[in-house]
C-alpha cells in the first residue's frame, strides 16, 4: 500500500486530530513570535525547557510505557512507586499506560502484518501519524491486559490521565512567568511564551520522537536478526534520539530484555543504564542482566 492509498483508507477522528494539529500551531506560533518579538528568543531556560521536556519525557515512554508496562522486561518491587510512574507518564500525551502497553503489545504480535497498529508497510505517514489519529487503534481490551489493568491505582491514572498534561503545562506556564523566558516586559507573555515552545514545542518533538520508532526503526538502519519475521532495524542516530530504543531490531528478536543494546550499544541506551540504576539501588523485583 502507498502512502496515498494509506491516508485514503483512513477514517480521521476529528476533534482529536484537530487536537493534535492544535499542538503544533501553537509552538509554531510561539517560535514565531520568539524569533520576530522577544527581546531574547533563546533564553537557557527555554531551550533546558525544550530539552528536559522531551528526554525526561522520552525516558517515561520507553522506561515505563514500553519495556515496564508492555514487556514486563523488569518489575518494580513496590508497585506505588510504578504508580508514581504511571502518572508522570500521563503527562506525555500518549494517553494512558494501559492503552500504550496494549496497542504496543498487538505491535509485537502482528508485527508488519494486518493487526498491526502502525504495519510500516503502510509507508511512513500512517506509521508515523496517521494510525494514531484514525480512530482505527482506539480501544483497550482489558481482558488482554489483567496483568496491567490489576495494578492497584493503574485504572484512575487511565482515568484521569489528562490530568498530567494539564499539570505539567501549568508548571511551564509558572516557570515562564518567573524567570521572565525571552525577556518579555510582561510577564504573562513570558508565560504564554514558555507554554508554547517548551510544553507544546516538547510534546510535538517527543510525539514525532516516539513515531520514529513505529516508522524509520522498521525502515533505516541494520538488520541483525532476519528471524524476526518484520522490517525492524538497529539505527545508532534513532538510539540518540529515543535513548536507546533505536536498537529496535535487538529489541523485537527479544522482547523482554530490560536492555535494547547489546555490547557497546549500551553506551547509546540510556532506558537499560536508567533501569540498571534502580536496580543498583535495590528498587527491582530482579535482578537485570
Ligand atoms: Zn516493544
Ligand atoms: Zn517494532
Amino acid at each position: 500500500m502507498t502512502n496515498r492509498e494509506a491516508l485514503a483508507r483512513i477514517k480521521w477522528r476529528l476533534p482529536g486530530t484537530i487536537a493534535y494539529l492544535s499542538m503544533y500551531v501553537i509552538a509554531l506560533i510561539g517560535l514565531y513570535v520568539a524569533w520576530f518579538y522577544a527581546p531574547n528568543p533563546f533564553t537557557q531556560d527555554v531551550i533546558w525547557g525544550i530539552v528536559l521536556g522531551y528526554y525526561c519525557r522520552m525516558l517515561l515512554v520507553t522506561m515505563i510505557g514500553h519495556r515496564c508496562m508492555s514487556h514486563k522486561a523488569f518489575a518494580f518491587k513496590d508497585d506505588r512507586l510504578l504508580v508514581v510512574y504511571m502518572a508522570l507518564f500521563s503527562t506525555c500525551v500518549q494517553k494512558d499506560p494501559l492503552w500504550w502497553g496494549y496497542t504496543h503489545r498487538r505491535h509485537h504480535r502482528y508485527s508488519d502484518q494486518v493487526g498491526d497498529p502502525h504495519d510500516s508497510r503502510l509507508g511512513f505517514v500512517w506509521s508515523q501519524w496517521a494510525w494514531f489519529l484514525s480512530g482505527d487503534y482506539d480501544d483497550t481490551d482489558f481482558d488482554k491486559i489483567r496483568d496491567l489493568t490489576e495494578i492497584p491505582g493503574a485504572m484512575t491514572i487511565r482515568k484521569y490521565y489528562l490530568v498530567g498534561p494539564i499539570v505539567l503545562g501549568a508548571v511551564y506556564f509558572l516557570v515562564g512567568w518567573f524567570m521572565h523566558s525571552g525577556e518579555f516586559t510582561n510577564p504573562f507573555h513570558s508565560a504564554l511564551y514558555m507554554l508554547s515552545l517548551g510544553f507544546f514545542g516538547s510534546t510535538v518533538l517527543l510525539s514525532n520522537g516516539t513515531s520514529f520508532i513505529n516508522s524509520l526503526a522498521h525502515k533505516m538502519g541494520r538488520q541483525k536478526y532476519t528471524d524476526t519475521g518484520d522490517n525492524s532495524r538497529n539505527s545508532w542516530i534513532l538510539a540518540l534520539l529515543t535513548l536507546g530504543e533505536g536498537f529496535h531490531n535487538n529489541h523485537h528478536h527479544d522482547q523482554n530484555k530490560a536492555w535494547s543494546g547489546e555490547g557497546c550499544q549500551r553506551i547509546l541506551d540510556i532506558t537499560g543504564q536508567v533501569i540498571w540504576l534502580h536496580d543498583f539501588f535495590g528498587l527491582l523485583k530482579r535482578r537485570v542482566t
